[in-house]
């Protein structure tokens, strides 16, 4: 692969999984951009600021050390120091992501690390998968290939209900379904880079496709 491949779209699509298995198929790196606004939350939780409170969120942003790693095989995210993997996937850290990364001076601060990583990725190997909300709008506008990855609220629910309990948390559908449409509302609605397809995206829905599908039809998108 060469360049960045663009891949947006609201929550529980399958973009984080089908984006690492696109990147290690094609050989290249990957980046889960949402992982460094939950671990930017993080900091701002554990500093004990109210997410509400948009002057101290960019204190405590500013002054925390987030590093993504890069590698598609094992994503890993360090915040000052201290692996945070497992953490930035708990509840509470997912119920203020939303509002934090809705700050626009905390979205400068992440969106500048996150081009000069790509920057670094691209230099190294040449191709990066990227997966977010504002990839093909903000992050990396001239990607040759953007993808805006979509399905119906109700399959977005069931899979992530099932990713978490996979990695042991309590999975309770309703209150899934709940979270994915108030951040969505939340992420679509929000003043800066707010969720939404490139006009030069391609459309993909995986209401009914699996992720051998997903990754099919992504295989497909792409110029080697
Ligand atoms: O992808 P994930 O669900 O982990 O993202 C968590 C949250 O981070 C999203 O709901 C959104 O509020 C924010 N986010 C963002 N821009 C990105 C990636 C994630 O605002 N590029």
């Amino acid at each position: 692969l060469r360049g960045v491949v663009a891949l947006d779209g609201p929550s529980g699509t399958g973009k984080s999984s089908v984006a690492r298995r696109l990147a290690a198929t094609l050989g290249a790196r990957y980046l889960d951009t949402g992982a460094m606004y939950r671990a930017a939350t993080l900091a701002v939780l554990r500093a004990g600021v109210d997410p509400a409170d948009a002057d101290r969120v960019v204190e405590a942003v500013r002054g925390a050390a987030v590093v993504q790693g890069t590698s598609p095989d094992r994503s890993t995210t360090h915040l000052d120091g201290e692996d945070v993997g497992a953490e930035i996937r708990g509840p509470e850290v997912t119920l203020a992501v939303s509002p934090v990364s809705a700050v626009p001076e905390v979205r400068e601060t992440v969106v500048d690390q996150q081009r000069r990583i790509i920057a670094a990725a691209l230099a190294e190997v040449g191709g990066i998968v990227v997966e977010g909300r504002d990839i093909g709008t903000v992050v990396a506008p001239d990607a040759p290939l953007k993808v805006y990855v979509t399905a119906d609220a109700e399959a977005r629910a069931r899979r992530r209900a099932k990713q978490d309990a996979a990695s042991g948390r309590q999975a309770d559908l309703g209150a899934t379904l709940a979270d994915v449409q108030r951040r969505d509302a939340y992420d679509s609605s929000r003043a800066v880079s707010p969720l939404r397809a490139a006009d030069d995206a391609v459309v993909l829905d995986t209401t009914d496709l699996d992720l051998p599908g997903v990754l099919a039809a992504l295989l497909e998108l792409v110029d080697e």
